[in-house]
């Protein structure tokens, strides 16, 4: 269903006519949505479609955009009450009888906020989904309370928001900015909205922009000031809030919201790595959430807290992890378990796959499966992206994680020797990231690819001549795919551990003895990392602050931070301890 679909009425209230647009069964719940600045009700026209099927969907132009009429005179013709009684007599008409489920978008959101936080919209609205704009009361009182308690910190936040909002003041200028709107500023805003904030071009922005932007200026004009310096001291929230925060928003700091719980009874909160314009490059993403809690509201349900570690990230997210059946796989699908994500196990040993998602679901997976496949073979890879795609869509995060040890002098090293451990662990993340990476990337909503390399990718070692040189390709991989992928917001991400108290060595392969000193070797190695028992469960924290930072290449534990330092700084003197033979 496209907004094309929508049934349009006309709702009058206060002078003006607004053009309100309705999509889904009327019996659902009512879920109505705000547009910001500068836009019209277009903007939602991604996320309705997705939240159709489930919902009634309202959207309306505000006074003054889109096909809604604006008032006159302009001056003190939008004020937040004037749009309060806009959304009244927009839900008298679509749904007189239920409260609504509100979500609003930059302006959407900041007049969303007075509706619910004012006395007398309480019982119409039954949540309230905020994306990327603050109550000007509760900015009011967060800029005051760092003005009259100023620490560097304080100021700091105070400096970073003031630069965020040059626009704000260049808005309050008399005249200008219409002008600017009108002519080349108007013109040339879908091609920066392409370049700067990654929009996808079409039929968004429609051709009513240069007028939506000229009204939607008295937005500003008739509330700011006034609101800045006198914030209400009771704008509580009376209904259940989700805060969606997207982190590269360049009009908004993330510490605005700091203060929130205050204002907010119950709060979950939700964050993206993405600009400012969510609803057009993530609707996926915002839709879900959008989904999660009004479906959980509606149905009596508290609405989901954020209650994991990342949950305000993760939750809900489609996670693969390959070699998830025993030690760093595990504990990483785990992680994105507890944190609320929708995970796959993926190994070769289907029985360790299956317990792996089973014990994620216990641990709080919003949906946990397991899929056996052996990731260096190519068909079976392919057949595993086809199901997972059909079955669950397309992956917000892979992590590329099954891998192998082997041991031995590079003469020691077969041909064969070579093949399995390249196979695996180069070709099997090679796989992976063609394969699931190809779809985030056709998807142009983002996402993150996680390769666990290995502190042996920069640290020489005679002892590791195969092993470390598949680890060192899948740094480079790595590198090279994060260069080519960063421009369609996805990440990637180079994990480095160095020795972790996993299964690993047991399973290991030493080459050029016999089985027996294979086996001795391999109790040797296992005892050693068992006392140097650095858990999997700290590999899996790096795994999710890097996907949260887009970190290009983490080392995980002291000893491969050391090396990666010294490889920077002192790469003759890794070269040395290289040609020490290791006592095994
Ligand atoms: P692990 O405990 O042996 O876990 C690896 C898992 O991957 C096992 O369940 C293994 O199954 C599975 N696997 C192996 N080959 C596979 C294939 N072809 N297809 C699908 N699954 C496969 O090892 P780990 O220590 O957690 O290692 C995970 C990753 O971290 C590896 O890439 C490793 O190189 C890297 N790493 C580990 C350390 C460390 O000290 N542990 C250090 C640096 C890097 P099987 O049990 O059947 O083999």
């Amino acid at each position: 269903m496209t907004l094309r679909d929508a049934r349009e009425r006309r709702v009058r209230t206060g002078g003006v006519e607004l053009c309100v647009a309705e999509l889904g069964d009327p019996e659902q719940p009512t879920v109505v949505l705000v547009h910001g600045y500068p836009d019209s009700k277009e903007v939602w026209s991604e996320v309705a479609a997705r939240l159709a099927d489930r919902f009634h969907v309202v959207l309306y132009d505000v006074r003054g955009h889109g096909r809604s009429t604006a008032p006159r005179p302009l001056r003190g013709g939008f004020t937040l009450a004037k749009l309060t009684d806009d959304f009244l007599a927009v839900v008298d008409a679509v749904s007189p009888d239920r409260p609504v489920h509100l979500v609003g978008h930059d302006w959407g959101s900041v007049q969303a906020w007075e509706f619910v936080t004012v006395a007398r919209t309480e019982g119409r609205i039954a949540s309230f989904t905020s994306i990327s704009g603050p109550s000007l009361d509760h900015f009011g009182h967060w800029i005051g309370a760092r003005v009259k308690r100023p620490t560097p910190r304080r100021v700091g936040q105070l400096l970073g928001q003031g630069a965020k909002s040059w626009y704000v003041y260049l808005l309050h200028t008399p005249v200008l900015p219409e002008l600017a709107w009108r002519g080349p500023l108007g013109k040339r805003w879908p091609k920066m909205l392409e370049r700067v904030e990654r929009v996808p071009g079409g039929d968004y922005p429609t051709g009513s922009l240069p007028s939506d932007a000229a009204h939607g200026a008295w937005l500003y004009r008739d509330n700011v000031r006034a609101r800045l310096r006198r914030p209400r001291p009771d704008a509580y929230a009376h209904a259940p809030v989700q805060l969606i925060t997207p982190q590269g928003d360049a009009f908004l700091s993330e510490r605005l919201y700091d203060d929130l719980d205050r204002w907010v009874p119950q709060l979950t909160r939700r964050t993206l790595p993405a600009r400012h314009w969510v609803p057009r490059t993530r609707p996926d993403q915002v839709a879900a959430w959008i989904e999660e809690f009004v479906t959980s509201v509606a149905g009596g349900r508290p609405a989901p807290a954020a209650t994991g570690r990342h949950a305000d990230r993760f939750a809900g997210q489609l996670v693969l992890v390959t070699g998830a059946g025993s030690g760093i796989g595990r504990a990483t699908a785990f992680a994105f378990a507890e944190a609320g994500a929708r995970v796959i196990a993926v190994d070769r040993d289907a029985e360790a796959a299956a317990r792996t998602a089973e014990l994620a679901r216990l641990a709080g997976a919003a949906g946990a499966w397991s899929e056996p496949a052996d990731v260096s073979d190519e068909q079976a890879m392919e057949k595993l992206a086809e199901k997972v795609h059909h079955e669950h869509g397309v992956l917000d995060v892979l992590v590329n994680n099954a891998g192998i040890g082997l041991s031995g002098s590079f003469f020691a090293t077969t041909a064969d020797d070579w093949r399995k451990v390249l196979d695996v662990n180069l070709w099997g993340v090679i796989h992976g990231c063609r394969l699931f990476g190809a779809r985030m990337a056709e998807r142009g909503q983002g996402g993150h690819i996680v390769n666990i390399a290995s502190a042996a990718a920069y640290q020489p070692s005679r002892a590791l001549p195969a092993y470390s040189t598949s680890k060192a390709a899948v740094l480079m991989l790595s590198e090279c795919l994060r260069a080519e992928l960063a421009s369609q917001g996805i990440g990637v991400t180079a994990v480095c551990p160095g020795f972790v108290n996993t299964d690993i060595t047991s399973t290991a392969r030493f080459t050029g003895v016999d089985e027996a000193e294979q086996e001795r070797r391999r109790q040797r190695s296992a005892r050693l990392y068992g006392l140097r028992n650095y858990p999997p469960e700290k590999v899996a924290t790096a795994v999710l602050d890097a996907v949260i930072g887009n970190k290009a290449v983490v080392p995980v534990t002291p000893e491969a931070r050391a090396a990666r330092l010294l490889s920077r700084v002192a790469p003759g003197l890794l070269r040395r301890i290289a040609r020490v033979e290791p006592r095994l």
